[in-house]
């Protein structure tokens, strides 16, 4: 079977590198200090994340738990490349992201694609469901028109929603059904990585298994890796292979799921533990 990048390669040219390396994602020494505005004259400095490093190996899902402020965002979009990093550098199949000119920085963005959260995951409320699908093709100039429909259509199988779907906006759907239309809208370029940021937080439990579902299939369909945010640990056992823990910017631990849930390293992993319900 084809990989997905070799599938966009195919109709398309995308720097896609010779060597596919086994660690698709790699932080290393990754630092953010913000400059709070208005704290003395030279305005208050935040280390939101503070020299954190690991890696995510292709194909499976690391997830990235933390209680609300430990700089798992920042982290996120510094690996979607976002955000600048004030120290340390994100690697994407080897090659460090911070350095990419414009061209390949839009190449990158093919590879490596985001679900935000609820209400409007990564939708514009303004938007119909077909122009939010749809966009990424666009801005990528992916075929013509029709073949562009075509493939919208594919993807809202694939996410399992109804055709009739195409027309409706944001605010008509359910929220489960808004996140099905963001991973849609994330797959339609066919990345290899997917950086989900609390994609299904804001979810009632039901809900939540559903997408996660769906996300695990469409992982196992398509070679997915996933960066998964979340701040409940609750979901973390449903969908990822290995844990990092961050605590105030810092990451203070790494393992496998197995290993996190049975024998916590850190009493701040065991404290965010018994915090599931
Ligand atoms: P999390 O996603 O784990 O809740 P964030 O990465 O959003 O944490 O935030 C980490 C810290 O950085 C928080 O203290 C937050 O207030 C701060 N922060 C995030 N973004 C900015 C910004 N653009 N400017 C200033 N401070 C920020
Ligand atoms: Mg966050």
């Amino acid at each position: 079977a084809l990989r997905a990048h070799e599938i966009v390669a195919a109709e398309t040219p995308v720097a896609v590198p010779d060597v596919v390396t086994p660690e698709v994602i790699e932080v290393q020494n990754l630092t953010k200090e913000f400059v709070i505005r208005g704290a003395g004259p030279r305005g208050e400095k935040l280390l939101a994340v503070d020299d954190v490093s690991f890696s995510v190996k292709r194909g499976t899902t690391l997830a990235v738990v933390g209680e609300s402020g430990s700089g798992k965002s920042t982290v996120a979009q510094m690996v979607l490349n976002l955000l600048p990093a004030t120290k340390g550098r994100v690697l994407f199949d080897g090659v460090d992201t911070t350095t990419l000119n414009r061209e390949q920085s839009f190449a990158f963005r093919r590879r490596v694609q985001p679900i935000f959260q609820n209400p409007y995951g990564s939708l514009d409320p303004s938007w119909s469901i077909f122009r939010s699908i749809e966009e990424p093709l666009r801005v990528h100039a992916v075929g013509d028109a029709k073949s562009r429909e075509a493939r919208v259509r594919d993807l809202l199988d694939k996410v399992s929603l109804p055709q009739s779907s195409l027309r409706r906006f944001p605010n008509e759907l359910s929220g489960g059904q808004r996140q099905r239309v963001a991973i849609a809208r994330a797959l339609a370029l066919q990345p290899e990585v997917v950086v989900c940021d609390e994609a299904v937080s804001a979810l009632d439990v039901l809900v939540q298994g559903q997408i996660l579902r769906l996300l695990n299939d469409l992982q196992a369909e398509l070679g997915l890796t996933y960066l998964f945010i979340t701040h409940d640990l609750a979901v973390v056992r449903e969908i990822a292979d290995d844990v990092v823990v961050m605590q105030k910017g810092r990451l203070v631990e790494h393992a496998s799921v197995d290993e996190v849930f049975e024998n916590p390293a850190q009493e701040y992993t065991r404290a965010l533990l018994e915090a599931i319900p």
